[in-house]
């Protein structure tokens, strides 16, 4: 095991990430990786002797065939070369969307190789985690399934036991989809209420079919959840059901967008925990997947949460220091977000973890 400072860690950079635009008032505002890539240039992060930068490539071909269908790749070129079209509802087409959208999920791809032929132990992908991509559509922001394609790359490795930590605010159904009945992907997804929150899906008794049933791990959160509820219930989920797979491989999205500030969601977590479960996965990859460990960003839609959590984040991954400014976030956990958040995780020891064989 290396020392938490010696960790070789690439940042995946491509000129072609910020050709994409959904518009002026998306969200995903023009400019957002390169704020990413200047904010860990500014704070030394990218200078140190064990990160280097890797120079995204493309999306392979027969890897987007394996994940996406010809009929929606055929939409995706047809909306890139035309530039009329939308993805969905909520994820609009551009010009060019084809060739931005496999940058950004060959970014991931590039990272994983690099981990996998020990270049790097670590990488950290200032875009990716495009986890609502489906087989036949996109939406929720997504154009491809990036950590879809990244299974399919580290099992032709023959590691057959992937980790998928999803702490994205949002449940990551389409990664689920495709690995529903699938035990070589564990994935567990730590996610605000399907009640109301995009995309509706996520409950707790979704969790996989067939030999993959009890693979899927789905915590959902109540609005409002803060900082001690939600690490109550990681210390009390993951840290068995880790040790219980002993995952190869670990592809981490942090959860940006759970943190207080964030427009788009109604969890209240702060940096410092956002860190603090970094920390443990950071740890957990060393503990039992020699160090392999790839970060997607996912969302996140506050431009200071953002920086602060993808700081905090490659720090971990690096050892380097960053100081998060103070935060102060508007309350704390009541008495009823602790009695729901206690009944969720009590629900998943006693449904989904009796299945694995864990009690
Ligand atoms: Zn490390
Ligand atoms: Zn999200």
């Amino acid at each position: 095991m290396s020392s938490a400072s010696s960790c070789r860690t690439g940042f995946l950079w491509s000129p072609l990430f910020e050709t994409f635009d959904y518009g002026r008032n998306h969200p995903i505002a023009k400019g957002r990786f390169s704020s990413i890539r200047d904010h860990f240039d500014r704070v030394g992060l990218l200078a140190q002797a064990n990160v280097s930068t890797l120079e995204a490539e493309l999306l392979p071909e027969e890897l987007l065939r394996q994940v996406h269908s010809p009929e929606y790749i055929k939409k995706v070129k047809m909306i890139s070369e035309t530039g009329v079209g939308e993805i969905d509802l909520d994820t609009p087409g551009f010009r060019g969307i084809y060739e931005n959208a496999r940058s950004t999920c060959g970014a991931t791809i590039t990272g994983v190789r690099g981990v996998l032929s020990g270049e790097i132990e670590h990488f950290y992908s200032p875009t990716g985690g495009f986890h609502h991509a489906r087989h036949n559509a996109g939406g929720g922001f997504c154009v491809f399934n990036d950590v879809a394609a990244a299974v399919l790359e580290i099992k032709r490795a023959k590691l057959d036991r992937i980790l998928v930590a999803d702490f994205d605010v949002h449940h990551g159904n389409g990664t689920q989809d495709y690995f529903h009945d699938d035990p070589g992907v564990m994935q567990i997804s730590f996610h605000e209420d399907p009640e109301w929150m995009y995309p509706h899906t996520g409950r707790i008794g979704e969790c996989g079919d067939g030999p993959g049933k009890g693979y899927k791990i789905n915590m959902p959160f109540p609005m409002d959840s803060g900082d001690a509820v939600y690490a109550f219930a990681f210390d009390e989920l993951v840290p068995p059901l880790m040790e219980f797979y002993r995952p190869q491989f670990i592809i981490f999205l942090p959860g940006y967008d759970a943190h207080y500030l964030d427009r788009l969601a109604h969890l209240k977590l702060t940096t410092r925990t956002i860190k603090h479960v970094a920390e443990r996965i950071h740890q957990a990859a060393h503990t039992w997947s020699s160090g392999r460990l790839g970060v997607l960003t996912g969302g996140g839609y506050s431009d200071d949460a953002l920086l602060w959590g993808s700081g905090a984040v490659m720090s971990v991954l690096t050892g380097h220091g960053y100081e998060v400014p103070k935060e102060t976030p508007p309350f704390e956990d009541n008495d009823e977000i602790w009695a729901e958040v206690r009944r969720n995780v009590e629900e998943i020891q006693q449904s989904v973890f009796p299945v694995l064989g864990l009690s």
